[in-house]
């Protein structure tokens, strides 16, 4: 990994140097251990050495590119394969125009939670594993789908198995038997926002749950407004989660994001068909569900 450190610090310099960019959006560590890595914005060749690719460089940092969607900077960023998708995702809601960016692909070896290593560090909670993190090991896309320039080599998904298979246990409970699941499951939420703050698909300008009038959503903490949160938030990101995992990665309650997240990828997969989302970038395309026509299919209505 240092030499991938090294390979992204030359590259950033040399887009300084050239007058190529004005920022450059990666990873660096920001306190006493390794595991503070999070993500860094170099605003000048002084800067680059600052930044690191180790192993805690989990944060996806497309996300980091809202900062600048309304301003002019032209944009040096290196990306992973999931943090790829989320630059896809950006593309195609016309949030960044892409001759503004100029993308350094890192195929990913597969990375640590720096949540859980903090947390075992802190000795507060119960030990948690030290091997990768579980979303890299669920991971279908560790190589850069969208790139200007690749440092390293290419990585084997270490996805195996059905990746649905969760979804499909819990398609097999009765309809009371999921509500009892889902209710038991999202009355911990403390609505704390973290899965919105962190997911690149979450990219509205005003977000429906910060609007008071009308207030869509109660904003109480209670299973209710909970789960009206969850099924607003979920319904959004049908067709658009690149599934990252960094929404279950952060939550504080360890909800389990994903389940959600897989089953609308899953239908997703079944009803439109096509690759998944942010896996290809294709100017002007659109992902399913982001599109109305006047003759789109209402039976269900
Ligand atoms: S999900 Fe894949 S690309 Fe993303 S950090 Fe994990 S292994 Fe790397
Ligand atoms: S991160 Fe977890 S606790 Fe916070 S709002 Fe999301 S699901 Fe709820
Ligand atoms: S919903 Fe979660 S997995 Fe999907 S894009 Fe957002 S943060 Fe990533």
């Amino acid at each position: 990994m240092k030499e991938i450190t090294k390979k992204i610090q030359e590259i950033a310099a040399r887009l300084f140097a050239e007058d190529k960019i004005d920022i450059f959006l990666a990873w660096a560590q920001q306190g006493e251990h390794e595991f503070h890595t999070n993500s860094y914005v170099a605003r000048s060749a002084e800067d680059v050495k600052n930044i690191v690719f180790n192993e805690y460089s989990i944060y996806n940092v497309s996300n980091s590119l809202l900062k600048f969607r309304d301003s002019q900077e032209r944009i040096g960023i290196a990306v992973k394969g999931c943090d790829s998708r989320g630059i896809v995702r950006l593309l195609e809601d016309l949030q960044i125009k892409r001759d503004r960016l100029y993308i350094v692909g890192i195929p990913c070896p597969g990375l640590k939670d720096p949540l859980a290593a903090a947390r075992n560090y802190g000795g507060f909670s119960r030990k948690e594993e030290e091997g990768l993190a579980w979303k890299c090991l669920d991971c279908i896309q560790p190589n850069p789908v969208i790139y200007d320039e690749l440092v390293g080599t290419e990585q084997t998904p270490r996805q195996q198995g059905d990746r649905f298979a969760k979804v499909k246990e819990l398609e097999q409970m009765s309809a009371d038997e999921r509500y009892k699941f889902w209710e038991d499951t999202i009355s911990s939420c403390i609505r704390c926002y973290a899965c919105r703050q962190v997911c690149v698909a979450c990219d509205c300008r005003t977000c429906i749950f910060d609007e008071m009038k009308p207030q869509w959503v109660g904003r109480e903490n209670s299973t209710s407004d909970n789960m009206m949160y969850h099924l607003v938030k979920h319904a959004h990101m049908a067709g658009r989660c690149i599934e990252c995992g960094e929404c279950e990665r952060v939550c504080p309650v360890n909800i389990p994001l994903m389940l959600l997240n897989k089953k609308l990828i899953q239908d997703v997969g079944l009803l439109y068909g096509g690759p998944e989302a942010g896996m290809q970038y294709v100017e002007g395309s659109k992902p399913p569900l982001s599109v109305y026509r006047e003759n789109d299919p209402d039976d269900f209505l």
